[in-house]
């Protein structure tokens, strides 16, 4: 309710707040409140990367990693990115975020090469302004040489929804993206609706399940679910990655359906870069 109304100020713009019930002005003084400390925010470099290692089900290895973007406010201590990128999609304020996520998601994978680390991928998520940006395709690829990044050691996350919203724009806009070589996944696999002749359409090389369907694995539906979307994966040939895995069991079953990699609490939270560098040299594995 508060983002249908904070969609109406906005449509009807700044200054027409003072028509609405006090608490619908307390709601847009928040959303404004928060958006200028957003913006400050990406200027002071309050932004910061977390990296949740994804493992490899067969070998127990740390293949890769999703970026998770933080906000550390000298005002409002750590806040999660659920709470300020639905802000810095209306304000537009995603554009630059979004282009520093990428770069310092190329820095750390410049890092880790530095360090001796093949292969490694890094995922970042993108949203649907990005998408629809006119010069996302050139700007990547720019970023993507002034770090030396090879293509496919970077992976990006676009939902269903996004794709769906308009299909033949997004399959363009992914047509480009992997001509450039990147890798491209869909994310929260099974919330959104995606006829299954796009999703054959897309030139995607991952999906991710989405976690709310390993709730209970060991019980109900949620085992049918998960199991088919394993198998519609591996049938369009692409590899199947179950994210929020939290339990023994939860991991078990993954490994007994053939689900490629995984990443959840059970292994590890999102991390900063030099816990996930010295996780990757190390050689760590989780037990499979
Ligand atoms: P997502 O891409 O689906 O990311 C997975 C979320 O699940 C992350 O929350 C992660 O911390 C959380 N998670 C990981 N493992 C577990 C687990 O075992 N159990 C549970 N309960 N949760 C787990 P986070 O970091 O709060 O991110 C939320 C969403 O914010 C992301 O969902 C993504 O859609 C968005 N987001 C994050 N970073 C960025 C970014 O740089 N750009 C954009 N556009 N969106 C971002
Ligand atoms: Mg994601
Ligand atoms: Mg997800
Ligand atoms: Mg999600």
């Amino acid at each position: 309710a508060a983002d249908a109304a904070m969609y109406h100020a906005k449509t009807m713009g700044k200054n027409n707040v003072q028509f609405y019930s006090e608490d619908l002005s307390r709601v847009v003084h928040q959303h404004l409140l928060l958006e200028a400390s957003l913006n400050r925010a990406i200027r002071n470099r309050e932004m910061a990367l977390g990296y949740q290692p994804k493992v490899d089900l067969r070998t127990g290895r740390i293949v890769g990693a999703e970026a998770l973007v933080r906000w550390h406010s000298p005002e409002r201590g750590v806040v999660g990115p659920d709470q300020f990128i639905p802000i810095a999609e209306q304000t537009g304020l995603i554009v630059p975020l979004g282009d520093w996520v990428i770069a310092e998601a190329c820095n750390t994978l410049r890092a880790l090469t530095a360090q001796g680390v093949e292969d490694f991928v890094i995922s970042v998520n993108l949203s649907a302004r990005q998408l629809r940006q006119r010069r996302f395709v050139e700007h990547l690829e720019a970023t993507l040489r002034e770090y030396s990044i090879l293509p496919n050691a970077l992976e990006l996350e676009v939902t269903e929804s996004q794709l769906m919203d308009n299909p033949a724009a997004a399959l363009e806009v992914l047509a480009r993206l992997k001509s450039l070589g990147v890798r491209l996944s869909i994310d929260d696999f099974g919330t959104g609706y995606s006829s299954l002749s796009y999703l054959q359409k897309f030139p995607v090389d991952v999906i991710k399940i989405d976690r709310s369907f390993l709730g209970d694995v060991a019980g109900d539906g949620n085992a049918v679910i998960a199991r088919t979307i394993i198998a519609l994966g591996h049938n369009l040939k692409l590899e199947v990655i179950a994210e929020g895995v939290e339990t023994q069991e939860q991991l078990a079953f993954l490994r007994d359906h053939e689900c490629d990699q995984m990443q959840g609490y059970y292994f590890s939270p999102a991390l900063p870069p030099e816990r996930l560098s010295s996780m990757v040299c190390s050689g760590v594995r989780m037990a499979v």
